[in-house]
């Protein structure tokens, strides 16, 4: 039979454990056989703002996952020149995961903002969608029905996770004010921030 694959996109700029439980929600609530997290090379709509280096998100990611037999990393994003656009990463993905059925998890602010992405409907085509919506995070379905027909839609499925006040931006700026991120982040991660000496301080504006 053939796979279902779940596929976690973000800046992970670090990962913190809202990224984790969101992915392990969604893995077991629509029985998925793996979850891929794939760093952003270059985040389409975050241009020119990380804090830590692609090679630091990506080992940071693999930290992360490490306690997870269903959970990988790929830096297929990472390898390829020019923006991460997803309908791309969706197709490459394709070529050599065969057969295996995609689903692409993201949080309501995401799927909100589908309509302004790169060929936002050949990527609904492409894949499914899991919107992952917390508590006061919530999908935007006007918008949605406005933007993509009913065929469309059918790719997109929701399913309620916790609602964890967790944001990469908070844990930079914690550690940027010499705070602790204990349990914000798993406990490999938090070592590896220590050890490489990251978001103690730069120029971004956070
Ligand atoms: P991100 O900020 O790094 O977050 C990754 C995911 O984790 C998002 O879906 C986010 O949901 C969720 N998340 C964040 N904080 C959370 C928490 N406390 N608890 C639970 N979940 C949490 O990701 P991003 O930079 O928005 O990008 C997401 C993906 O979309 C990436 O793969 C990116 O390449 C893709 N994208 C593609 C295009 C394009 O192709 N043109 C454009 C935009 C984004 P929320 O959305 O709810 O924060």
């Amino acid at each position: 039979m053939a796979k279902s694959i779940g596929i976690m996109g973000g800046t992970f700029d670090p990962i913190h454990i809202g990224h984790l439980i969101t992915a392990e929600m969604v893995r077991s609530g629509a029985s998925l056989d793996e979850v891929i997290f794939i760093p952003s090379a270059r985040p389409p709509h975050k241009d020119g703002i990380h804090a830590a280096s692609p090679e630091d998100r990506l080992a940071m990611a693999a930290c992360a996952v490490q306690e997870n037999p269903y959970f990988t990393v790929s830096d297929i994003e990472l390898k390829r020149a020019g923006p991460s656009y997803t309908v791309d990463t969706i197709a490459e993905l394709r070529e050599n995961l065969d057969g295996a059925e995609l689903f692409f998890i993201t949080g309501a602010d995401a799927m909100n903002d589908l309509y302004r992405w790169h060929e936002p409907k050949r990527l609904l085509q492409s894949c499914q969608f899991i919107v992952a919506t917390r508590q006061g995070a919530p999908l935007d379905e006007l918008l949605i029905a406005e933007k993509f027909t009913a065929e469309e839609r059918r790719h997109i499925h929701v399913l309620m996770t916790p609602h964890l006040e967790i944001s990469s931006s908070v844990i930079r700026t914690r550690i940027r004010a010499g705070l602790s991120v204990r349990y914000l982040v798993p406990r490999a991660v938090e070592e590896y921030i220590e050890r490489r000496g990251l978001y103690r301080e730069h120029d971004e504006e956070l």
